[in-house]
C-alpha cells in the first residue's frame, strides 16, 4: 500500500515536471507558429547588396546594404509574429543580379520586380539609408510614388510613426524611383536616416536602434492593414 502510494506520487511528480518542461519549451514555439494568418502579404526589400553596398558611413565605414538588411530582418520578425506573410527580396549579403549580367544594377532591380510581381503584396517596403553632403541633415523619411494613390496614406502613417518614435521632424516626399514604379502594388521607400550625420550613423549601426526603426514602420503599417488600431503613436 505504502509503496503503491509512493509510486503514484512519483509518477505524478514526474508527469508534472515533464509537463512544466514541455510547456516552457513549447508555448513560445506554438504561439509563434500558431499565429492566426491575416491573409496580408508584405514584400520587404533590403536595398543594395553584393557589389553594390549603397552609401557608406562617414565615421564607421559601414555599408548601407548591411544596415538595410538588419532593419529588413527585424521588420520581417515583427510582421510574421503578427500573422503577415512576408516575402524578402534580398535574404542575405548578395545582390540579386544574375551571374555574368552585363548591367548588374538593372539585373538586380528586375529580379526585385519579379519577386514583387510573384508575391502580389498588399504593400512593398523598401529599406534604405540616406546620405547628404551637409552633415547637419538628419532624420528618417518616407518616399512614395505620386502615381500610386493608395501609397500616399500609408507613407503618411509611417512618417508620422517614425517622427514620433524616433524624434524626427520630416515629411513624406514623392520620388521617381524604380522600386516604387516597377509594379502597381502600393510601395514605399523608407530612408531610415543619414549616414552622413555622425550622431545618426552611430544610432543606425546599433541593433536596438535598427529594431526601433523597424517597430516604428511595422506599428504604423499594422495599425492600417491589420484591421485594428493597435498603435496610434
Ligand atoms: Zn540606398
Amino acid at each position: 500500500m505504502i509503496t503503491s502510494v509512493k509510486k503514484k506520487t512519483l509518477i505524478l511528480c514526474f508527469a508534472f515536471i515533464v509537463c512544466t518542461v514541455l510547456c516552457c519549451f513549447l508555448v513560445p514555439m506554438t504561439s509563434d507558429i500558431g499565429v492566426a494568418k491575416l491573409g496580408k502579404t508584405i514584400v520587404i526589400d533590403a536595398g543594395h547588396g553584393g557589389s553594390d553596398g549603397g552609401v557608406t558611413g562617414g565615421v564607421s565605414g559601414v555599408l548601407e546594404a548591411e544596415i538595410n538588411l538588419a532593419v529588413a530582418k527585424s521588420l520581417k520578425n515583427y510582421f510574421e509574429r503578427s500573422g503577415y506573410d512576408v516575402v524578402m527580396t534580398r535574404k542575405g549579403k548578395d545582390g540579386l543580379y544574375s551571374v555574368g549580367a552585363k548591367n548588374k544594377k538593372r539585373s538586380d532591380m528586375q529580379a526585385r520586380r519579379d519577386i514583387i510581381l510573384n508575391a502580389s503584396p498588399d504593400l512593398v517596403i523598401s529599406i534604405h539609408q540616406n546620405f547628404y553632403p551637409l552633415e547637419s541633415v538628419s532624420g528618417a523619411q518616407v518616399f512614395y510614388s505620386d502615381e500610386s494613390e493608395n501609397a500616399v496614406e500609408i507613407a503618411e502613417d509611417i512618417q508620422r510613426s517614425l517622427n514620433s518614435k524616433l524624434g524626427n521632424d520630416r515629411q513624406i516626399k514623392s520620388g521617381d524611383y524604380y522600386i516604387l514604379k516597377c509594379t502597381s502594388f502600393p510601395s514605399v521607400i523608407v530612408e531610415c536616416g543619414f549616414l552622413s550625420n555622425r550622431a545618426e550613423e552611430k544610432l543606425l549601426v546599433s541593433a536596438p536602434y535598427q529594431q526601433k526603426v523597424a517597430y516604428a514602420i511595422f506599428s504604423a503599417v499594422h495599425a492600417s492593414l491589420g484591421g485594428e488600431g493597435h498603435d496610434h503613436g
